[in-house]
């Protein structure tokens, strides 16, 4: 599983116990779903 941190916005790989995003050490990650990260729409 995929998350990305909601804060710096880098991809996190880890396992469902990872709770902070090692760049930054935001705790707030969302979980990536591979076909919606690229149809992004920022309108
Ligand atoms: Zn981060």
């Amino acid at each position: 599983m995929a998350y990305i941190c909601l804060h710096c916005g880098k991809e996190v790989k880890g396992t469902e116990k990872l709770i902070r995003c090692p760049y930054c050490g935001y705790k707030v990650l969302a979980k990536k779903r591979s076909s919606l990260a690229k149809e992004v729409s920022t309108d």
